[in-house]
């Protein structure tokens, strides 16, 4: 219903309208109360100045906090590629927030892990490193990550959106009761010292920022290849921090017995790894036409990806889908045929450093994020552009 200002309690100081979360407020004044509240204003009166004994204890809990860490991701010693990313990142909040972009290392004989961080921004490595540690398990992950946030108190921690980092960073961000936005696509710092958390929602139909203002750490993770790799710069100095940390193995109920590999993973095409992408979608028309852009795919050294239509008609495994609920991928060269460009195609695919799209509708919104656009039939299109590639290697 309509709301109810009471008169006799409302001293004008707005306050209202500064917290209201769908900033649906506003106060209007007569020009005699706007008198009034300027006479009070000049005398200094405390109306607006009014200290909050709530917000000065939640600003002395949050000041705290300092520090920006990545969690370096590592399968028996073998980093993640996305850590890296993520240091490139965390080194721009870093600055703006006046802090130190930290490592966070936690496994068996990983300290070469933190060598590396530093090689790619890192200032500092917080180092847990025992025998419990050897395989990812989430107890004695989020012990351990609990351990140091208890200690170190980072004001943000990013996780790369992999298995382990998705398992992760819920596990933890639960146990220290704090937020955690998932498969951020854009991460900056507002006046606050507020991280803005920024990913798609509805769909991919907005896109949101996300704000956790109220607790710390602030924790997010990115999905690989969607921030650009830093350099390497070759300097491996830096302040490593060995925290004598462990986890007695009897409280751990998860064994690790075996590691198998999926036979499988031989044949397993990356495409979120891949240089060059030739993708389909449902203007491929078949599950056999897919074979036309293999060849040309072939000639580039690439794979071949999808759109998810495609995925869904069965033409193309879901492990090539390029997308919102597909992989994001950031080849040298994307090339799109028959695919319109729907938004949660682009979120997968526009950062590629060049984009060709095929498509005979001049007006495919593919065209809108595209370096070379060809107005035509892919059929005749993308056999010409394989034969042309054959020519120049002859
Ligand atoms: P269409 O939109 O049907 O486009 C086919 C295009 O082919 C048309 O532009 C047409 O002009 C062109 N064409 C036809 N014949 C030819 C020809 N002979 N030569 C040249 N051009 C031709 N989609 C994804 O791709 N990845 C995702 O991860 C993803 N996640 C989603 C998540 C959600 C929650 C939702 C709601 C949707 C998602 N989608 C995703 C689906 C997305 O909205 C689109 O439906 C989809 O991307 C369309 O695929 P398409 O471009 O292949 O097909």
């Amino acid at each position: 219903g309509e709301p109810v200002v009471n008169s006799a309690k409302c001293i004008g100081c707005q306050k209202c309208v500064k917290i209201c979360p769908a900033t649906a407020l506003e106060m209007y004044f007569t020009p005699e109360e706007r008198k009034i509240l300027d006479e009070l204003a000049a005398q200094g009166d405390p109306v607006e100045e009014e200290i909050d004994p709530e917000a000065a204890a939640l600003a002395e809990k949050l000041a705290a906090y300092r520090g920006v860490w990545v969690f370096i991701e590592q399968t028996e010693g073998e980093p993640v590629r996305v850590s890296w990313e993520l240091l490139g990142v965390g080194k721009e909040l870093a600055a703006k927030l006046g802090v130190e972009l930290c490592a966070m290392v936690i496994g068996e004989n990983v300290e070469h892990l933190c060598r590396e961080a530093f090689a790619y921004g890192a200032r500092k490595a917080y180092l847990v490193d025992a025998p419990v540690f050897k395989h990812y398990r989430t107890e004695s992950y989020v012990e351990a990550c609990c351990h140091l946030i208890a200690k170190y108190k980072p004001e943000v921690i990013l996780m790369g959106a992999t298995g382990m980092g998705r398992d992760l960073a819920g596990a933890v961000a639960t146990r220290v009761s704090t937020g955690l936005t998932a498969d951020c696509t854009g991460l900056d710092i507002d006046g606050k010292r507020n991280l803005m958390q920024t990913r798609p929602a509805f769909g991919g139909n907005i896109m949101a920022t996300i704000m956790c203002d109220k607790f710390r750490p602030q924790m997010a993770t990115v999905r690989p290849n969607v921030m650009p790799m830093p350099e390497h710069t070759g300097s491996t100095a830096g302040e490593i921090v060995r925290e004598e940390f462990s986890v007695p193995e009897a409280n751990i109920f998860t064994k690790v017995i075996e590691i198998i590999r999926d036979a499988k993973s031989k044949s397993h095409v990356d495409i979120a790894g891949a240089d060059f992408i030739v993708s389909g979608g449902r203007g491929v028309m078949a599950p056999e036409n897919f074979a036309m852009l293999q060849e040309l795919a072939d000639e580039l050294c690439g794979v071949v990806g999808a759109s998810r239509s495609a995925v869904d008609a069965g033409w193309m495994p879901q492990e090539r889908q390029v997308g919102q609920t597909g992989k994001t991928v950031r080849p040298k060269i994307y090339i799109a045929c028959g695919i319109s460009g729907a938004i949660q195609h682009l979120v997968g695919m526009q950062d590629s450093d060049v984009v060709i799209a095929i498509n005979r509708d001049r007006n495919a919104p593919i065209f809108e994020v595209a370096t070379y656009g060809i107005v035509g039939d892919l059929f005749q299109i993308v056999p010409m552009l394989t034969e042309q590639i054959r020519d120049l290697k002859l």
